[in-house]
């Protein structure tokens, strides 16, 4: 994973999913860049977009050209995240559902520990 970029959404760390948390801290984590550094074809004749090597995901990209556009128009430096961000205060909530024939099944949600819900 060392030849990716971190993802340089301005809220990439901030974003509660199962595949950012990390349980053994309660944190949610930024993520890396969908693609690699390389600007070579891969062992399929694909070579990643520039985006695919800064982001993770269209909602980090688009994120990201929302804060940053007044700032290029102004020749404002904008920071390039080169640390992986984490926020603190996560937990993962197991919540069971009762499903079809009265089955059981589980949902599962990161939640801060303060309360506020936000579900995956
Ligand atoms: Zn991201």
């Amino acid at each position: 994973m060392s030849n990716k970029h971190f993802c340089q959404g301005p809220t990439c760390h901030e974003q509660p999913t199962t595949d950012r948390f990390l349980k053994s801290r309660g944190v949610v984590r930024g993520r890396y860049a969908y693609a690699n550094m390389d600007k070579t074809p891969n062992s399929w004749g694909y070579t990643a977009t520039s985006g695919d090597r800064y982001f993770c995901s269209q909602r980090c990209k688009f994120e990201w050209l929302e804060l940053n556009m007044e700032n290029i128009e102004q020749g404002r430096p904008i920071e390039f995240i080169r640390h992986r961000r984490e926020s603190q205060g996560y937990q993962k909530i197991t919540t069971e559902h009762e499903g079809w024939g009265g089955r059981p099944y589980n949902t599962h949600s990161i939640q801060r520990v303060d309360n506020r819900t936000e579900l995956d």
